[in-house]
């Protein structure tokens, strides 16, 4: 396929291509925010769309010669829209990162106060960490979560009603519990902030109707287009008519410049694939599997933060065992599990050690791992958990990871 076209131009590069593709095919995908598109979104992203400049917005551009750009935008637009019952949609960010740079742009003056989830407690960078431009320009308050790992609402009311932000973000990279927009929306309601929803990770659930949607309570609802929703790496702003206007400035000139529309043309058609009553019968799968894993860490004597998951992840908390997140996310990758090291609630370890591992089903379920496949992946996590220096045990663990891999082949 296009791999030979490549290897005729620079074998160097298409060997190492085909590498990871090895590597995907090969390991147990547990990263919660990763995922793997279809051909046809991964066929789209390698199209001659990537040699347009279309700096603007459909029927408003720069440059000339927009005509089927313009449509594809539009298509991409629409659905999302359709997806997620949002009036208007910016499909043009690059990432949710620049989603989120683009709503804060718009919405918030240097200096203006942000209430937002702290990040050692399952918040983004990009909410305002004090080594990202968010918690650089902007003050930033910041909510965790309570001693059962849920969000404690009493707690984010009273810091802003005390602190008065302009913006509160309702939104996790880390959170597996259901969230109350509607709560967050009284909230703002009370201070007159702005709310903003960033859905990045519990997308495609939203979409599904898996989890509760943030139409209709938040001002302006930010996601990536690649974990849960399954499309290209990207991201999309969606929010009212009323701020559409501004939002777009924002996105272009304010926070970008010409749009990828070679990776619009990838989302217009996971928007598409999204609306598909399979994937909804996918995310549902994605859920119980969830569900499923986190049972068996804790029948196999593991702690899972707030014990257990609403929705597609959850943290596994190492603090009892006293083993660290690095360690077992390292080991777990010698038996061809790939998963990232997270710290859980006060972790007493630092972000680049810390006491937990973030374990998501979204890329094993697209593979077709089902619940049986997942008590097996359970029980391989807490092999290398309480095993790691029997050598025995590791490799009959990484053989059962295998053989899970040969049991559902990926891109064959
Ligand atoms: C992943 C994520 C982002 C950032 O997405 P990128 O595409 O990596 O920039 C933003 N917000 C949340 C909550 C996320 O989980």
């Amino acid at each position: 396929m296009e791999l030979d076209v490549i290897r005729r131009e620079d074998p160097e590069v298409a060997d190492l291509i085909e590498q990871e593709l090895h590597r995907q095919q090969n390991t147990i995908e547990l990263i919660a925010s990763e995922n793997f598109t279809s051909e046809a979104i991964m066929a789209a992203a390698g199209t001659v769309l990537t040699n347009k400049y279309a700096e603007g917005k459909p029927e408003k551009r720069y440059y000339n010669g927009c005509e089927v750009i313009d449509k594809i935008e539009k298509i991409a637009q629409e659905r999302v829209c359709k997806l997620f019952g949002m009036a208007h949609a910016n499909v043009q960010p690059h990432s949710g990162a620049q989603a989120n740079m683009a709503v804060f742009l718009y919405a918030l003056k240097p200096r203006d106060k942000v209430l937002s989830m702290d990040l050692s407690n399952g918040g983004h960078l990009s909410h305002g960490s004090p080594v990202n431009f968010s918690g650089l320009y902007f003050d930033v308050v910041s909510y965790g979560v309570d001693e059962n790992g849920y969000i404690d609402y009493d707690e984010v009311e009273k810091l802003a009603v005390e602190n008065k932000p302009k913006l509160i973000i309702a939104g996790a990279s880390n959170y597996p519990r259901i969230i109350d927009f509607k709560r967050f929306r009284e909230i703002a309601d009370k201070v007159g902030a702005y709310l903003l929803a960033d859905i990045a990770h519990i997308a495609g659930l939203v979409a599904t109707g898996l989890h509760p949607s943030p139409a209709g309570y938040a001002h302006f609802v930010t996601t990536t287009t690649h974990k849960t929703l399954r499309g290209p790496r990207g991201g999309v702003i969606m929010c009212d008519e009323e701020h559409a206007l501004g939002i777009d400035k924002a996105v272009f000139p304010g926070t970008q410049g010409g749009p990828l529309e070679h990776i619009i043309a990838a989302k217009a058609i996971a928007f598409k694939e999204a609306m598909a009553p399979e994937y909804k019968e996918y995310c549902a799968q994605v859920v119980k599997n969830s569900k499923v894993l986190a049972q068996t860490l804790i029948d196999n004597g593991l702690d899972v933060v707030s014990g257990g998951t609403d929705n597609h992840l959850m943290t596994l908390d190492l603090r009892k065992i006293g083993r660290t997140g690095k360690d077992i996310a390292n080991l777990l990758e010698e038996v061809h599990i790939t998963a990232n090291k997270n710290t859980v609630p006060n972790d007493p370890q630092s972000p680049f050690v810390t006491s937990g591992v973030r374990l998501g089903t979204a890329a094993t379920t697209t593979r077709g791992f089902k619940e049986d496949d997942m008590k097996i992946v359970g029980k391989i996590i807490a092999n290398v958990v309480k095993h790691s220096d029997d050598a025995e045990i590791m490799a009959k663990s990484a053989q059962m990871a295998l053989e899970l891999c040969q049991k559902h082949p990926l891109y064959k």
